[in-house]
């Protein structure tokens, strides 16, 4: 059996050990065709194929109403921070940003670089360790839209439900929970998620949007920035990271074969649990960094009591197998990221390794 490390990178993270089989089968000759699916053109009936099918298993895993579009597109989240303002902001309309943490901040400084943003809430007075409360989202009626991040993936800290916005469009950057549990889709206009933690390897970004909002957008634009360009043309425009599309779909398929987005949040809860609760039940050993009603199902972040205990725990964690487990260099600490395709298996010896090394060295 293949020896694999139990691996909690934040991104690119995990993916199922199926997957990676399933293209390993097929990297050479891709269903008999003699060449690989990374060979061939992307206006191939093969490839055609495979675009369609991910675009409708995002659909239908995720519930996707009737009226929108799902695109792959290239440049990451980071280029969504940016096109998301260059074709929804008009004059005289803002932003909204709810600002949560690093990734919500990043999307907010490039917005405001672009054209009128507020902010629509922020959790700063909490050093980032809370999503806001609904309520506490100032969505003003002229706003262009509402932009949240459902998921901070350096802060370990995630959305528990979703505001409503009434007639202002609501935007989501997915990108480190996007298919972790079911979500409803309606409450948004948009959105966005880099694939390289729940969806696949990076390359690709999905993006799920209304229609409507597409025929509302700016259209003085570079070609490439443009979403109608994207959605008129199946995601097809140009030539698309193949490669990326391809994992992504077996991906999605291993979902929908492991029961769909219900079963994903049960598996998710159950192997956080193991890890929240070596936390909560270590006398104070191990501090969460975020409050309990805001903790993440996907990037856990805990500290020790001092830098030599954390160097510590990294080396021996690190000697046992354990992979990524050191916290992003903006906050330090520790972060285990739990994404869909790392096993219970792996978070129940995490758990257990807490577990001894408080007691060796509580
Ligand atoms: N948003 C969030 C929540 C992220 O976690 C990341 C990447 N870690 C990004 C945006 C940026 O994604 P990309 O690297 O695909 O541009």
């Amino acid at each position: 059996m293949t020896k694999r490390a139990y691996n909690f990178n934040a991104g690119p993270a995990a993916l199922p050990l199926e997957v990676l089989q399933q293209a390993q089968e097929e990297f050479v000759d891709y269903r008999g065709i003699g060449m690989s699916i990374m060979e061939i053109s992307h206006r191939s009936k093969e490839y055609e194929q495979v675009n369609d099918e991910a675009q409708s298993l995002v659909k239908e895993l995720l519930g996707v109403p009737d009226g929108y579009q799902v695109l792959f597109l290239q440049g990451g989240a980071s280029t969504q921070f940016a096109m998301i303002p260059m074709n929804f902001l008009k004059p005289g309309q803002a932003g909204g940003y709810v600002l949560t943490g690093s990734w919500a901040d990043k999307a907010y400084k490039e917005a405001k670089g672009i054209g009128e943003t507020y902010v629509a809430a922020t959790g700063e007075a909490s050093g980032f360790r809370r999503m806001p409360a609904l309520g506490e989202i100032d969505v003003q009626p002229e706003a262009a839209y509402i932009h949240l991040t459902s998921n901070e993936t350096i802060a370990g800290s995630q959305f528990a439900d979703f505001p409503d916005t009434g007639n202002v469009p609501l935007i989501g950057d997915f990108s480190s929970d996007i298919l972790c549990r079911p979500t409803d889709v309606s409450k948004f206009s948009l959105i966005y998620a880099g694939a390289q933690k729940n969806l696949g390897p990076s390359g690709v970004t999905v993006v799920i949007v209304r229609d409507e909002l597409v025929e509302r957008a700016n259209k003085n634009l570079p070609t490439m920035l443009r979403f109608d360009t994207h959605a008129q043309s199946k995601s097809l425009y140009n030539t698309p990271p193949v490669y990326s599309v391809y994992i992504a779909n077996l991906v999605l398929k291993w979902i929908k074969a492991t029961g769909g987005l219900e079963a994903m949040e049960r598996i998710n809860r159950d192997k956080t649990k193991l890890i929240y609760d070596a936390i909560d039940g270590s006398g104070g050993f191990y501090r969460g960094l975020v409050e309990p009603d805001s903790r993440s199902l996907m990037n856990i972040t805990f500290a020790l009591g001092s830098e030599e205990l954390e160097a510590q725990f990294i080396k021996e964690s690190a000697q046992q197998g354990f992979v990524g487990l050191k916290g992003h260099r903006d906050v330090g600490h520790m972060r285990a990221s739990t994404y869909n395709a790392v096993p219970y298996e792996s978070c129940k010896a995490l758990a257990d390794f807490m577990n001894d090394f408080r007691r060796r060295n509580g």
